[in-house]
């Protein structure tokens, strides 16, 4: 492979190069078969193998049993956040506003049905997460839905709330820590993160809630019915599903989640310490240090001029997609698990040597 800059942007992300490599051989060739994995039927015996083993080392890697079923579906994290409530918002559904995505979440259910915002921190532009002793939970909720990694604005629960119906938008966190699934409703991410492609979705739903599903106007947003079917209610995106085998594959070899979490650690902690030991040149933009995300590391820098500058700089040096979201302004560094720990290392050494010469 020729020469891969350090891409810190917060999705679509970087993968790990050896999974992109493994499906690119099999984009091409299958198995030595003479065919790609993308042209081949959905129903053949090549793609239920694929199939088969991604549901297989998933759950393996989530710790997750019988309990929970594992489903790929298509349109995005916002399709899935929308389907939840058509399945399951009958009479009041808790959701914890924390950032952006927390809220287009919360908006979305609004439009289908009575939601209680138990917090939410908007007023401060989510510069963190309000704690759990302000939040106002309803008693008997249909569920208690959260995102427990802001990729917007960086900060993210440092422990996943308890609650018997527990909903998670895990999209910019997911399988970079272990996550206790076993206790949650229902659990999703948009792969571009940390898992595979754009327009996939991995949703892990507890079994227990297919009884409470109200009927849908299609099967296509039937949890149910996508579980039952195998996710092959139609043709699911074969490549993708594919790309996810060969990142699950990546992450077992190379220990699991609790590897990837030490990792992660190490990773952040490297920025975030240049953030603290600049003398002020640059500042965390989340509040609450304790909810500072490992994902998304976001900062500003003392000005605008000087962010444009730090911007193109570091790409000029092969470090790209630093810009922060438009209503954050200032950096974002997303650290995903694909990205390596040189990648920090670079990122904080120039962060360091910048401050430098302009602080
Ligand atoms: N939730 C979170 C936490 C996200 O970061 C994103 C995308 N950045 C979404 C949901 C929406 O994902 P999609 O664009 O796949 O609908």
């Amino acid at each position: 492979m020729s020469h891969r800059i350090f891409n810190f942007s917060a999705g679509p992300a970087m993968l790990p190069t050896e999974a992109l490599e493994k499906s690119a051989a099999a984009l091409l060739d299958f198995q030595g078969k003479g065919f790609g994995i993308a042209e081949v039927s959905h129903r053949g015996k090549e793609f239920e193998g694929v199939l088969e083993e991604a549901t297989v080392l998933c759950k393996k890697l989530l710790d997750v049993g019988e309990s929970h079923d594992v489903v790929f579906l298509q349109g995005g994290a916002t399709q899935l956040f929308t389907t939840i409530p058509m399945n399951f918002l009958s009479g009041t559904a808790d959701y914890l506003v924390s950032g952006e995505w927390s809220k287009k979440a919360a908006g979305a259910a609004k439009d289908l049905g009575k939601v209680n915002v138990v917090a939410s921190t908007e007023a401060s532009n989510f510069d963190h997460s309000a704690p759990q002793s302000e939040w106002k939970l309803t008693d008997g909720a249909d569920y208690f839905h959260v995102c427990t990694n802001e990729t917007v604005h960086g900060h993210r629960l440092p422990t996943w709330p308890k609650h018997p119906n527990l909903i998670v938008d895990a999209s910019s966190e997911f399988m970079s820590r272990p996550h206790p699934i076993g206790d949650c409703a229902l659990v999703y991410g948009g792969a571009q993160k940390n898992l595979g492609p754009s327009g996939l979705v991995l949703a892990i739903v507890r079994k227990d809630l297919y009884p409470r599903q109200k009927k849908v106007p299609s099967k296509l947003w039937s949890f149910k019915d996508q579980a039952e079917n195998k996710s092959m209610i139609n043709t699911p995106p074969t490549f993708g599903v594919y790309i996810l085998l060969e990142v699950f594959r990546w992450l077992d070899a190379k220990g699991g989640l609790t590897a990837m979490e030490q990792i992660n650690e190490q990773k952040a902690k490297l920025i975030y310490d240049a953030v603290d030991n600049s003398n002020g040149f640059y500042t965390g933009t989340v509040t609450v240090k304790e909810q500072r995300s490992r994902m998304n590391v976001t900062y500003r820098l003392p000005s605008e001029e000087l962010t444009d500058e730090f911007v193109k700089t570091a790409a000029k040096q092969g470090m790209v997609g630093l810009k922060g979201y438009r209503t954050v302004g200032g950096i974002r560094a997303s650290i995903y698990n694909a990205m390596p720990v040189e990648g920090c290392q670079a990122l904080a050494s120039f962060m360091t040597d910048f401050a430098g010469k302009k602080g």
